[in-house]
């Protein structure tokens, strides 16, 4: 369960990680998922294979330090080769995980067993699971994930890494793939690269992870990034490396960078606290004001405020703290707790900001309730004025890429103006980062190319680099080009 707090957040949706060449390749997984964590706090799941035993699995609920670190649980997932996924529900049941949705996904096919685990969203995966349906696929579970093993199986290919080919020909949509066979650790991106994979190296085996900051807490080597459409298949031999579809431009989640990855990863050859530090920079640049603190919106905002003070010279402070400990104990949904909402998470640091004029830095405003309680909140303090910085731009569009956002008239900014949006959240000055600072922080000294995007925007300008085919079945409709 969440607070008001991260429902106020667009959240990543899963972290995937893998592992083969490695004793106990289950415990390394379980490590790993724990770094990812931050992608998926709903559930989480370990596949394994040992020549002995053969396949193994576990699924749970709840978070990773609370569910694999029982050794009786990782006693009964040996071998030398596993994967795992932490999830947040996007597709399949949304906010109310069924076990049976909760990956790796596991299938025996003609040629042996597979486990399949997926970060992203396929965009047309109602219409293939329909027709799926409809030529005798049973489904089990109601994952977007599950219509790749369906094509699989139908697949009249003789490997399951040429099978995974054929149904990844299919779909559409984003995909980071960590795959297994009995023998193979199997990793794929969809073309556009929409979510990130990385190749690491551990002793004499080969990691999987979605970010870099799980390679570090096993102590693996960083190898280099899975290119977008790239296929690669790690055995005891090596490496294997295969570009299965259509080339096409790169169009990474700018979003990765602003707030779904940890600070302590890199993507792209660039750390992502430089990343979000450097967009307080624009910020600063872009939109300066008079004041005497610049705080962050703890943790996420944290870079980003440092930025906007090195860039504005007005001193940063922590004038909001965060307690780390928010559990599930305290997050029933009755009314009362509820409205606490944002007071459960942060809390003002009144000796720091009482008689000053403060600028309040955050990641984002999605639905803009949690500012509208963080503004209050330091007023009542005794802030003399306040000021939001957003270190991304206005949040206007859902994503349909592996990232749960509010249909779209929840979203603030699709359905207020920046004074409007001031005004609701009731600050003496609110101020968004352009999508082209946002941009030039991402090394791309010349902004947006708005022929060519480099990244996936689409969330800020309503540019899908894909089509999302099912919502459009069900009246999305696109934004209408100038
Ligand atoms: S729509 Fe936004 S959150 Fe979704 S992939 Fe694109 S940039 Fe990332």
């Amino acid at each position: 369960m969440t607070t008001p707090f991260d429902d106020d957040k667009l959240r990543e949706e899963c972290g995937v990680f893998g592992v083969i060449g490695v004793k106990d390749a289950a415990n390394f997984v379980a490590l790993g998922l724990h770094a990812l964590q931050h992608r998926g706090q709903e559930a989480g799941g370990i596949v394994a294979y040992a020549p002995e035993e053969g396949f193994t699995s576990a699924r749970h609920f709840g978070y990773v330090r609370d569910t694999f670190t029982s050794a009786s649980l990782m006693e009964t997932l040996p071998g030398p080769l596993a994967i795992g996924h932490v999830r947040y529900s996007t597709a399949g049941s949304k906010g109310n995980t069924q076990i049976r949705d909760v990956q790796p996904l596991f299938a025996e096919l003609a040629m042996g067993g597979c486990a399949v685990a997926h970060n992203g969203n396929l965009t047309n995966a109602l219409s293939l699971r329909e027709e799926l349906i409809q030529h005798g696929s049973i489904f089990q579970s109601s994952s977007d994930t599950e219509c790749i093993i369906h094509l699989m199986a139908r697949s009249i290919q003789k490997t399951i890494p040429e099978r995974l080919k054929d149904a990844l020909r299919r779909v559409e949509g984003a995909f980071s793939i960590v795959a297994m066979t009995r023998s193979k650790l199997i990793g794929v991106r969809d073309p556009l690269g929409v979510r990130p994979l990385m190749l690491g190296k551990v002793g004499e085996g080969w990691v999987l992870a979605s970010e870099t900051c799980a390679l570090d807490i096993i102590g693996a080597a960083f190898v280099r990034e899975i290119e977008p459409g790239e296929m690669v298949i790690a055995t005891a031999q090596g490496i294997d490396s295969f570009f299965p579809f259509q080339p096409q431009k790169p169009r990474f989640c700018i979003f990765e960078k602003v707030y779904f990855s940890r600070p302590d990863s890199v993507i792209g050859g660039q750390s992502v606290y430089e990343t979000r530090r450097r967009i307080g920079m624009e910020l600063a640049i872009e939109a300066p004001v008079e004041a005497d603190l610049v705080c962050p919106v703890p943790d996420s905002g944290t870079p980003a405020a440092i930025g906007y003070s090195q860039q504005s010279g007005i001193p940063y402070a922590m004038g909001i703290i965060r307690n780390q400990y928010v559990g599930r104990t305290f997050i029933e949904p009755s009314e009362q707790i509820r409205n606490m909402g944002v007071r459960l998470k942060l809390n003002v640091n009144r000796a720091v900001v009482a008689g000053k004029r403060v600028v309040l830095v955050d990641d984002s405003v999605v639905r803009g309730t949690t500012s509208r309680k963080i503004r209050e909140m330091v007023m009542d303090a005794g802030a003399a004025e306040v000021h939001f910085r957003i270190a991304s731009p206005p949040t206007q569009w859902p994503c349909f890429y592996g990232v749960d956002t509010p249909d779209r008239d929840k979203l603030l900014a699709a359905t207020m103006s920046e004074e409007e949006m001031r005004q609701y959240v009731g600050v003496d000055s609110l101020k968004f980062v352009s999508l082209d600072g946002l941009y030039r922080a991402c090394e791309q000294p010349t902004g947006r190319d708005a022929r060519q995007p480099q990244f996936c925007d689409a969330c800020f300008s309503g540019d899908y680099p894909v089509k999302p085919s099912d919502r459009m079945d069900q009246g999305f409709r696109l934004k209408v080009s100038a």
